[in-house]
């Protein structure tokens, strides 16, 4: 049942994105908040065990891609999901606004620095998306530049992929009404203030050309080596859950084990 939750999720290679018809509502199995969060916290006993095992073995790496409009919960969602690993061997690299420096570079050299290293799992809020994202809706570069970029991505993420990395990306989905309470929910709550932030209101102003554009990002960088999930994220206890089951899924199939001993430890005595 939850493999096949892991794979309604997974866009398709190929697949014609339409975010209309992904509900952001949907909650799977779950009819309320005690179940999933239940299940979410056997999910990152798992999750914990799986990245430690990775952190031994220190072959396979794990990289996981968070994108989403502003209070769609790409923080919410790190925090819950870094309880579930060790410190050591787990990064979250947040990508702002290019600095003068990283502009005078190509795209991807920031982000290519940032990727995790074998044994690691790294987690991008934010990535190399915002290039066909914020940079396609405020035409921050020319058409003929960005359009270029989905293949540019895909063969990025080709080589990495052939290198040991097993990319996950995950768009958090909520609907524009779920941002405007989300957003007044700041507002009103004195210790939410610091959360709200006047730029985010400009960017809801390009709420249709956002959809257009990440449909876009969703359906032409889906591939069999770095897919991308529409996660379903008004209740924010299913998207923990979803996100928690994808990321077991995926690492359980990495099939890893704890390294063996290059000695017998029949044969050692400690005096
Ligand atoms: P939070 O608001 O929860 O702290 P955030 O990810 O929204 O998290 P901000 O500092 O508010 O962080 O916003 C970062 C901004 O940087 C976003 O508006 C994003 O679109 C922008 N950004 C990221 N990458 C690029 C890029 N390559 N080119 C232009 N803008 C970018
Ligand atoms: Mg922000």
């Amino acid at each position: 049942m939850n493999e096949s939750l892991t794979a309604r999720l997974r866009i398709k290679p190929g697949q014609h994105v339409k975010l209309a018809r992904h509900d952001p509502d949907f909650t799977g199995p779950f009819t309320n908040k005690k179940d999933a969060k239940d299940a979410t916290k056997k999910n990152l006993d798992k999750l914990f065990e799986l990245q430690y095992k990775m952190y031994a073995e220190n072959k396979h790496s794990l990289l996981v891609v968070l994108q989403a409009m502003d209070t769609a919960g790409k923080d919410g969602l790190i925090r819950h999901v870094m309880t579930g690993m060790n410190p050591q061997g787990c990064h979250v690299t947040s990508f702002k606004k290019p600095s003068e420096r990283e502009l005078d570079q190509d795209y991807l050299w920031r982000i290519h620095q940032a990727v995790p290293a074998k044994g690691e799992v790294g987690i991008f809020n934010r990535s190399h998306y915002e290039d066909v994202l914020v940079v396609r809706v405020h035409d921050l570069v020319p058409k003929t530049v960005w359009s270029k970029r989905y293949e540019e991505i895909n063969q990025f993420e080709h080589y990495l992929a052939s290198t040991g990395m097993t990319i996950v990306k995950i768009f958090l989905h909520i609907s524009k009404n779920e941002q405007k309470q989300r957003l007044q929910a700041r507002l009103d709550d004195p210790l939410k203030h610091w959360k709200f932030s006047p730029a985010d209101l400009g960017e809801r102003k390009h709420w249709n050309e956002y959809m257009r554009a990440y449909e876009d990002a969703l359906s032409k960088c889906s591939t069999p080596h770095a897919p991308w999930y529409v996660i379903p994220a008004n209740e924010k206890w299913f998207r923990n859950y979803a996100v928690s089951q994808i990321l077991v899924d995926t690492m359980s199939r990495l099939r890893m084990s704890w390294p063996k001993p290059t000695f017998d430890p029949k044969d050692i005595k400690i005096v």
